[in-house]
C-alpha cells in the first residue's frame, strides 16, 4: 500500500497570466483539501504574495460563488526575481511560519519553473496548468484554453458578418506567442483561409495566392495570425494592394483572457484541483496535473514542459485539407 504523507497544511496560488477557470481550480483545491481534513491557505498575487507573506486561511465559504467567474480572485503577478534563490528562501520562510508543507501552483510554464525550483528546496509542490495558450505539452488541454478559443471564434464570427457585407478580408491576431493552438483551433472552427503561427511558418506569396483564389469564389476571407509573428497591419496592407480584397486588421488582445469559463474549463479545473490535492496527500512533489487521452494524470514537471509542436502540426495538417 502507498505510504501517505502526514501533510496537514497546504496552500494554493495563481501565477503568471490569468486564465478563465483558475477560480474553479482554486475552489476545487480548497473544498477538496478541507474535505480531506487539511487546513488550506490562499496566497494572494502568486509568488509575489508568497514573498510578501500575503497568506490567508480559506474556508468553504471563501470560494463560494467563484466557479463561474473569470480571472482569479486570489490575484496574480509576475516576480522575475523569483529565479533568485534568496527570494525563494524568503518566500519559503513565510510558508514555514504558517506550517504550510504543500503548495498547489496554478499557472503556465513560468509558474511551473518556479514550482520546480521550490520542490528542489523541499516544499512539496504540485502544478495545475492554468493558461489560455495550451502551451504545456504534457496535457492535451490547459485550463482557460477552451474559453479563449470560444471567445476568439465568437469575435471572428462577428467580423465575418461585416467582412462578408463589404467584400473584405479580415486579418485577426489571436494570442499564443509560443504556441499556435489558439490560432489553429480558431482557424479550424471558423473555416479560415489561412492560419499563421510559429509552427506553420509564414510565406507571404503563399498567403496572397490563397487569398486571390478565395476572392474568385467568396465574399470574404479570414486570416488568423498568432501574436508577434507578423505585423498584421502591414499584412492587411499587402493583401489590399495585391488581391481583390480590401483587408482590415483586428487584434483581439486581452478579451481572450477574460469572461466566464466554459463548462468544459470549469469541469477540467475542478477535476485537476481534486487530483492535485490527492497528489499532495500521497506525498508527491515536482509533478503537475495533466489531461491525457481523457484521463486526469500527474507527470513530472520537466516531462510536461517538453515541446508542443507535434500536437499542433497534426491539427494544422487537418486544417489544410479542409481549406
Ligand atoms: P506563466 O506562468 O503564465 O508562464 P510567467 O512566465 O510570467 O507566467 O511566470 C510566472 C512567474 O513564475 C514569474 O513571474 C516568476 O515569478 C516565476 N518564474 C518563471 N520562471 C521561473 C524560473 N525559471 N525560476 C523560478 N521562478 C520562475
Amino acid at each position: 500500500m502507498e505510504k501517505k504523507s502526514k501533510i496537514k497544511r497546504i496552500a494554493v496560488l495563481t501565477s503568471g497570466g490569468d486564465a478563465p477557470g483558475m477560480n474553479a481550480a482554486i475552489r476545487a483545491v480548497v473544498r477538496c483539501g478541507i474535505e480531506a481534513g487539511l487546513e488550506v491557505y490562499g496566497i494572494y498575487n502568486g509568488y509575489l504574495g508568497m514573498y510578501e507573506g500575503k497568506i490567508e486561511r480559506m474556508t468553504r465559504k471563501s470560494v463560494s460563488e467563484k466557479l463561474d467567474r473569470g480571472g482569479t480572485f486570489l490575484g496574480t503577478a509576475r516576480l522575475p526575481e523569483f529565479k533568485n534563490e534568496e527570494v525563494r528562501l524568503a518566500a519559503i520562510e513565510n510558508l514555514t511560519e504558517y506550517g504550510i508543507q504543500g503548495l498547489v501552483a496554478i499557472g503556465g510554464d513560468g509558474t511551473y519553473r518556479g514550482a520546480l525550483s521550490l520542490s528542489k528546496m523541499g516544499i512539496k509542490v504540485v502544478g495545475i496548468p492554468g493558461t489560455i495558450d495550451n502551451d504545456i505539452a504534457g496535457t492535451d488541454f490547459t485550463i482557460g484554453f477552451d474559453t479563449a478559443v470560444n471567445t476568439a471564434v465568437d469575435a471572428v464570427d462577428k467580423l465575418r458578418d461585416t467582412s462578408s457585407s463589404h467584400h473584405r478580408c479580415s486579418v485577426v491576431e489571436v494570442m499564443g506567442r509560443n504556441c499556435g493552438d489558439i490560432a489553429v483551433w480558431t482557424g479550424l472552427a471558423v473555416g479560415a483561409e489561412v492560419v499563421i503561427s510559429k509552427e506553420t511558418g509564414y510565406n507571404e506569396e503563399e498567403v496572397l495566392s490563397i487569398i486571390r483564389k478565395a476572392s474568385l469564389v467568396k465574399k470574404h476571407a479570414i486570416v488568423i495570425v498568432a501574436e508577434n509573428l507578423v505585423d498584421i497591419n502591414e499584412l492587411a496592407k499587402t493583401i489590399t494592394e495585391n488581391t481583390q480584397f480590401a483587408a482590415r486588421a483586428t487584434v483581439l488582445g486581452h478579451i481572450q483572457r477574460g469572461g466566464s469559463p466554459t463548462a468544459r474549463d470549469r469541469v477540467l479545473a475542478s477535476l485537476m484541483g481534486v487530483k492535485a490535492v490527492d497528489e499532495l496527500i500521497n506525498g508527491a512533489s515536482g509533478v503537475c496535473i495533466c489531461h491525457r487521452g481523457g484521463k486526469i494524470v500527474s507527470l513530472p514537471i520537466e516531462e510536461a514542459l517538453a515541446s508542443t509542436d507535434e500536437r499542433i502540426l497534426e491539427k494544422y495538417e487537418a486544417f489544410k485539407k479542409l481549406f
